[in-house]
């Protein structure tokens, strides 16, 4: 059975961060980006605008811009909940955000051996998902496609696999986290692609659960009733976010893949699954270059490589634990 840990029982202090770094305050306050470099062992530094500040450290890049909610971590773009406050190089970053998206990061939380991951191919039977007709793209088929590239490349690293399909058929979203709960899986990964009526969004996005008080992605800053539930998989919140991190991290090392960064979103699949779990959406279908990509089998081999990598990446942090 996986360790998880309730957010607010973690302990924030680290052997990597020193400083006190408090406790997560309840209204959105923001800490000068000076006192973040004070608590990271970092300096803080401005382009010439003002607008955009760094943190550099030693394991640690940092680049946040004003008035964005999406940080760049270590070449990873990771979208927080508060957009940066303050003023041309005064910049704040909200302390909600520094506990729930930068700490865990920086300092990576208790993961357990990966034995077991539970592969989601989205979609399937009656619910093709996306389609592209002209290209020959159903997103039932590629999810599919990739979920047993991968399966096969965790294989042969002594990983096993459950598939929540592997046939053509339809599954509801709550039995897809089921199928990870009854087979004591370490993680779970879904698998999806994008679609847009403008062709010409493209990249990689991966999604993660988001912590119980904070809205998705799309809608930062407003609050609403579901944001205010606990789901079984706030649990592993820090593990989520260190999973969405190495997969998203992976993903975007693929060549001419735009990071559309980590997200949150409350998707059903990942609200009941007791193990850390991620959404990955491998690329739009309807972008002009990706979606033929995408139509190539060794591109699709890609995606699928990268995905052991971010899991077996994540994986790793268990034998330091
Ligand atoms: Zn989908």
């Amino acid at each position: 059975m996986f360790h998880c840990l309730h957010f607010a029982a973690l302990p924030l202090c680290t052997a990597t961060l020193v400083g006190n770094l408090g406790a997560i305050p309840t209204r959105c306050t923001a800490i000068p980006l000076s006192e973040l470099a004070r608590r990271s062992e970092s300096v803080a530094s401005y382009e010439e605008s003002g607008n955009v500040g760094r943190l550099q450290g030693k394991n640690l890049q940092v680049k946040c811009r004003h008035n964005s909610a999406c940080y760049c971590l270590n070449g990873v773009n990771i979208y927080g909940q508060c957009p940066v406050s303050g003023s041309a190089g005064h910049l704040r970053v909200s302390e909600q955000d520094w506990h729930r998206v930068l700490v865990p990061l920086l300092s990576p939380p208790p993961i357990a051996p990966i034995r077991c991951v539970c592969i989601d191919p989205g979609h399937g039977g009656s619910d093709p998902g996306s389609r592209v007709a002209s290209l020959g793209l159903e997103e039932k088929k590629l999810t599919l496609d990739i979920a047993r590239r991968l399966q096969t490349l965790l294989e042969m690293r002594g990983i096993r696999c459950i598939l929540t399909r592997k046939t053509d058929e339809f599954i509801p979203l709550k039995n897809r986290s089921m199928a990870a709960n009854h087979n004591n899986c370490d993680l779970f990964v879904s698998i999806h692609f994008n679609a847009a009526d403008n062709i010409s969004a493209e990249g990689i996005e991966t999604y993660i659960l988001p912590c119980q008080g904070m809205p998705s992605t799309s809608r930062l800053q407003n609050v609403s009733g579901k944001d205010r539930e606990f789901f079984p998989n706030n649990r592993c919140d820090e593990q989520n976010l260190y999973l969405g991190y190495c997969l998203q991290k992976e993903l975007h090392r693929i060549p001419m893949t735009k990071d559309r960064g980590l997200r949150r979103g409350r998707f059903v699949v990942l609200e009941s699954t007791q193990c850390p779990a991620a959404l990955v959406e491998c690329g739009f279908l309807t972008a002009k270059g990706e979606g033929q990509r995408i139509v190539n089998e060794r591109y699709r081999q890609e995606i699928a490589q990268a995905l052991c990598d971010g899991i077996c990446a994540y994986g790793s942090i268990a034998s330091r634990n």
